[in-house]
């Protein structure tokens, strides 16, 4: 017995014409309800493509897209593509009304056919977004977060059964990135609706996802949840798009007092601890990184350079010596 997949990709490719054979390659992916899908990947690794391709924007050269079984219809079939079942948005939110108030561009989505459920949606939404308080201001007078929230909410009071976002909190500061990611999380959770996202910013991926989806030039080189991602990534490019993570030959590695067996030592920043008793200190600290809570020290030696990260804000300042361990590493 064997269940429907919820959206299902099988075989999909998409190449645009050009030398670059740039796209999406023979892509396989299952995504599952309910939860939060991030699709990673380094700039051109075909994100977009492969969004696209789920929610019918785009035709595959190859292969077809099924959601709940059905084939999804690609924008030579469909007089207005997309499916309509999905939801995306994008940081190029153009669509909203910018002199209309914040209420009426989110109720605008409804039919007027039944007024008191349009009156009950809007306000719903606009609370699950934290945009109440605002209903009254004209779009115009929003901050590009705040749009972007205004954005989401014309996408979800439709009640799809999949939102995807492509680098929508690109344009929204960090402070503000968080909350949003903090309500689209309680929104998943509250209604069941399922978001596949595509983002660059490891934090964001890390906290959000359930599962990651890693793409590197146009293939999926492999997937799991951000922790197992994180703990045991099975490409180098993986751990480079979770983690600013140090990258050493294997001669680096050892002047940092690691043997390794393969070509390349990566070290995350959280991996390094600066030793205080020590016979000889010959890193030099370059540079200290503010954080906030936490410092990221810059070291050098030999033409080495490290990110160590420092808990103890304030400790250390450009030019002191220290010396490090390495308490974990993984090889490449
Ligand atoms: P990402 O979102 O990961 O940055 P995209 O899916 O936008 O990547 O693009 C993948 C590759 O396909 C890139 O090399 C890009 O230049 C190319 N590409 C994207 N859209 C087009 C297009 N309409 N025509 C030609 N090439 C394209
Ligand atoms: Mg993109």
């Amino acid at each position: 017995m064997s269940e429907i997949p919820f959206l299902q990709a099988v075989a999909v490719s998409k190449i645009y014409p050009g030398k670059q054979q740039a796209g999406v390659k023979k892509t396989g992916l299952i995504i599952e309800p309910g939860k939060i899908t991030a699709i990673i990947g380094e700039s051109g690794s075909g994100k977009s493509t492969l969004l696209r391709l789920l929610y019918g924007l785009l035709s595959p050269d190859e292969g077809t897209v099924y959601f709940k079984g059905e084939r999804i219809w690609g924008p030579e079939e469909k007089l207005i593509p997309g499916h309509d079942a999905m939801k995306m948005v994008t940081q190029h939110t153009d669509d909203l009304n910018l002199f209309a108030k914040v209420w009426d561009n989110v109720a605008a989505m409804l039919p007027a056919t039944d007024l008191k459920a349009k009156q009950e949606k809007t306000e719903r939404v606009l609370k699950q977004l934290n945009m109440f308080a605002m209903a009254d201001k004209r779009v115009a007078d929003l901050s590009g977060g705040e749009k972007q929230r205004v954005a989401i909410a014309r996408a979800i009071i439709t009640h799809p059964q999949v939102l995807l976002l492509d680098e929508p909190f690109n344009q929204v500061d960090t402070s503000f990135r968080e909350g949003l990611q903090h309500d689209i999380r309680q929104i998943v959770k509250e209604i069941g609706l399922t978001v596949i996202m595509v983002s660059h910013d490891p934090a964001e991926v890390l906290s959000m996802a359930d599962e990651l989806i890693v793409l590197n030039k146009g293939e999926i080189v492999e997937h799991g949840t951000p922790k197992s991602l994180y703990k045991h990534p099975k490409f180098l490019y993986t751990a480079q798009l979770l983690s600013n993570c140090n990258v050493l030959t294997a001669h680096e590695a050892h002047l940092c007092g690691i043997e390794i067996s393969k070509e390349y030592a990566v070290i995350y920043p959280e991996q390094i601890k600066i030793k205080l008793i020590a016979a000889v200190k010959n890193w030099v600290v370059k540079q200290v990184l503010f954080k906030g809570f936490y410092e990221d020290l810059i070291l050098e030696h030999g033409g080495i350079i490290l990110r160590v990260l420092s808990e103890e804000t304030g400790k250390y300042v450009e030019g002191d010596f220290v010396a490090v361990r390495v308490e974990k590493y993984l090889e490449y």
